[in-house]
């Protein structure tokens, strides 16, 4: 039994250590990655339900891996989120997607006219002393507005990080916009929406998917609520003319989705805008 024992407790080991080095592998990769140039961001558009104009961009990041070819944030952004280059890759996030709205508002200020980029936050990186900093220095360095910025951060971010609130109300005061995403996934109740320091609602892509009765009018339900706490709402993963009519109907303002525009590298972004005004 005792050989036993030990043998299990190798394969343990093992087990572990294999764990350990592919995570290790991982975090060089994406470091080397980021020094060379290996990530992009991918733009899809937030518009308006009633006009069909612009509103903003989500800046969604892909990794261009030399053999793995192109991978979506599941594959590198749990296990970044582990450690703290998260916070490297969100620096990178937040200065590219910055000085990429700066420049297609220089280009073309007519079709960008009030357009934001909107960059997801996770929530380590909420959470670091730096971040306000960070934010601050990407705006310098683009020259964009604060108000052009909206960042997205989760429930989770906002329960599990004591200094979230402090950042947000720092961020804020900056005029940096900020969105609540994924919501209605968490335990965010509808009555802590007040409390929160967040402008915009994102109602979460299963709620739209979801075409039964009861789902509807808790969309609906999130849309009034969250009008009476003077916030606006996206609602996210819109993917048929039905869906849009539909939020239309309950007076949902913005929308995102497939129906509406893919995810598209920046050199495809600007082409999709001037179709769209
Ligand atoms: P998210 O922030 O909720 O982003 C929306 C996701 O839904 C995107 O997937 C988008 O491509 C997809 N989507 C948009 N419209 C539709 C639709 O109509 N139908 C369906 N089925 N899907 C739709 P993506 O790009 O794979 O990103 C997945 C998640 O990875 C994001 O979810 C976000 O949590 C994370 N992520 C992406 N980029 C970044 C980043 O730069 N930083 C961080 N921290 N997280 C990121
Ligand atoms: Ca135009
Ligand atoms: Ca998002
Ligand atoms: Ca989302």
């Amino acid at each position: 039994a005792k050989s036993n024992g030990r043998g299990r407790a190798e394969v343990f080991d093992m087990a572990l250590r294999t764990e350990l080095e592919a995570r290790a592998k991982l975090e060089a990769d994406i470091r080397a990655g980021l020094a060379d140039g290996q990530f992009e961001l991918h733009y899809q558009p937030v518009m308006s339900v009633a006009t069909g104009s612009l509103r903003s961009y989500e800046a969604l990041i892909r990794w261009n891996h030399p053999e793995r070819g192109l991978v979506p944030p599941a594959g590198f952004i749990p296990p970044a989120e582990e450690s703290l280059l998260i916070c490297e890759i969100g620096r990178w996030v937040l200065g590219t997607a910055t000085r990429q709205l700066a420049g297609w508002i220089w280009d073309d200020p007519e079709t960008h006219r009030g357009v934001t980029v909107s960059v997801n936050i996770s929530a380590r990186h909420l959470a670091s002393p730096s971040l306000v900093d960070e934010v601050r220095q990407a705006l310098h360095e683009s020259g964009l507005e604060a108000a052009r910025l909206v960042l997205e951060i989760t429930e989770t971010a906002l329960m599990d990080e004591p200094t979230a609130d402090a950042h947000l109300r720092d961020l804020r005061a900056l005029g940096v916009t900020v969105s609540l995403d994924d919501f209605g996934t968490g335990y965010t109740s509808i009555g802590q929406l007040q409390k929160l320091q967040v402008d915009t609602l994102k109602i979460d892509q299963s709620f739209l998917h979801a075409d039964d009765t009861p789902t509807q009018a808790l969309v609906e339900l999130m849309v009034t609520a969250a009008h009476a706490f003077s916030l606006d709402v996206v609602a996210e993963g819109v993917e048929t003319r039905e869906q849009l009519d539909r939020l239309a109907d309950i007076g949902c303002e913005l929308a995102q989705g497939y129906y509406l525009g893919r995810p598209k590298p920046a050199r495809d972004t600007v082409v999709q805008a001037e179709s769209l005004s």
